[in-house]
């Protein structure tokens, strides 16, 4: 059975008519009461319910014309309730050009005339959290502002501003029709191992600590990791973000990202007097000192990774005049070394792992010399997150991976459940996700990257729980116990 969207007024019903083929459309008429039993008596089976309307904002900041999308539903029988997948219909909103705000919604049985104070809701029906109670699935609600507080209904204007909002309703029904297309009973299957690795909780904590400790401002050259929560975050609690060290006021502290830096940066901050802790992720300096080793003694050092990423940057700059990056078979098949007797290889340690591979098998083909790393220099939890991608790829209608698109390891997984044959889309947040990726999808695999906070995860797992009921189940996978020492300074 298909979700419902619940249209209370008769001019509501108006403005959306046909403007929601093949969408179930229940009319529940005005006020609670009302409203409460038609949705009662007309759900039959639906797994989730849209309540699509105008309203009176009660916040300020609104205008006549903007959109309210509820997170939560106030004033009826049942309490506060949440509306989960409000996240989701917020941005499928936006895509369509309207300005939404996302916020609780009140629900009253008389028509508020006066200002409302006080009651922290954006906005006032008289319908929503009645349904929503009466309803017993999640429900998702959105309205259209008619009257503000300095344009009250009893006011010149408001026919025209009501004629506007229905106008804006219309303009909201293919959004509309996106949720209820993908609200349905669904499956999540959640990867494991996904997030957070012990490389980056390092990271985060380096800086954390450094914040406690430093009596002034904790500066970090680049992102400390590739994920904008992460730095956001961080941000927030007072680190500064820079791009060079050059910008570092001399003799303040600054930490260096987990990606790794070439010795000219370290040198830098040296002559400006620096504090340096050093966040590097110690599977970064591994491949570091592999590149030193192999270039001491003359050889030339086949990178393969990607040439702009922030990681090959600084492990080419350990040795630039002997490190040649290789980003694929095809350059491998190119590639002149000075001396074919010489040679070495390393890897960057986020790449997907098959096609590193075959990189390297057409270096070994070309140079039966090559000297490899004594251990994989993809790392484990770029290794264990692209196993566990694959198997719920390969039993998901859809992957859903969160991570920043600079993170090349989260960029991977998407790759990796792609070359399953399964659709797959590489997310910020769940308010990335397009409701136009669901429809049809009973079961939706989740990973992360391992930069991407595992709170994302949890919260992309509560907004799909807001389209329908959803069973959540964990992929066996490994386990990762692995834990890296914090720097000297900060332990
Ligand atoms: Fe270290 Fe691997 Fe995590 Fe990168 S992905 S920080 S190399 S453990």
């Amino acid at each position: 059975m298909s979700a419902v969207v619940a249209i209370p007024l008769r001019a509501e019903r108006a403005a959306l008519a046909g403007r929601l083929p093949g969408t179930r459309v229940l009319r529940t008429g005005m006020g609670p009461a009302r409203s409460a039993a038609r949705t009662r008596a007309g759900l039959d089976g639906a797994p989730a319910v849209l309540v699509a309307g105008v309203a009176g904002a009660l916040d300020e900041r609104l205008r006549p014309g903007d959109v309210v999308v509820a997170d939560e539903l106030r004033g009826g029988p049942a309490g506060a309730i949440a509306s989960p997948s409000a996240p989701l219909l917020a941005a499928a909103l936006r895509r369509k050009g309207l300005t939404v705000h996302v916020g609780p919604l009140l629900t009253r049985a008389d028509v508020v005339r006066g200002p409302l104070t006080g009651t922290g809701a954006l906005a006032v029906d008289m319908e929503s959290a009645a349904i929503a109670a009466a309803a017993g699935t999640p429900v998702a609600a959105v309205r259209v502002v008619v009257d503000t507080p300095r344009h009250p209904l009893r006011s010149p204007g408001t026919v025209v501003r009501g004629a506007r909002a229905l106008a804006v309703l219309r303009r909201a029904a293919p959004a509309l029709q996106e949720w209820a297309a993908a609200a349905r009973p669904r499956e999540v299957l959640l990867a494991t191992p996904r997030s957070f690795c012990a490389g980056v909780e390092r990271a985060v904590t380096v800086v954390e600590r450094a914040l406690e400790r430093a009596s002034g401002p904790v500066y970090v050259r680049r992102q400390i990791v590739h994920n904008a929560h992460v730095v956001a975050d961080l941000e927030n609690r007072g680190a500064v973000f820079v791009q060079e060290v050059g910008e570092v006021p001399e003799g303040a502290t600054v930490v260096l990202a987990a990606h790794g830096v070439a010795p000219g940066v370290r040198e830098d901050a040296d002559r400006r007097g620096l504090a340096v802790v050093d966040a590097t992720c110690p599977l970064v300096t591994k491949v570091h000192s592999e590149v030193r080793r192999y270039s001491r003694r003359g050889d030339t050092v086949f990178l393969i990774g990607h040439a702009d990423h922030e990681e090959v940057v600084g492990t080419r700059g350990e040795a630039p005049h002997r490190v040649v990056v290789v980003e694929d078979a095809e350059q491998a098949e190119r590639v002149q070394p000075a001396d074919p007797e010489r040679v070495a290889y390393v890897m960057q340690t986020t790449l997907a792992v098959d096609e590193a591979e075959q990189v390297a098998t057409v270096l070994r083909r070309r140079f039966p010399a090559l000297s490899a790393p004594r251990s994989d220099d993809i790392c484990y939890a770029t290794t264990n997150r692209q196993r566990a991608v694959r198997e719920i790829a390969a039993a998901s209608d859809l992957v859903l991976v969160l991570g920043s698109a600079n993170s090349s390891n989260s960029q991977r997984l998407a790759e990796v459940a792609e070359r399953e044959g399964t659709p797959a889309h590489l997310v910020e947040d769940a308010s990335a996700v397009d409701l136009r990726w669901l429809a049809g999808a009973a079961r939706v695999g989740v990973t992360a990257g391992a930069s991407a906070p595992p709170h994302l995860v949890d919260d992309l797992v509560t907004a799909l729980g807001g389209l329908g009921p959803l069973a959540v189940r964990s992929a066996a996978g490994a386990v990762e116990d692995v834990l890296f020492a914090l720097p000297k300074e900060l332990s």
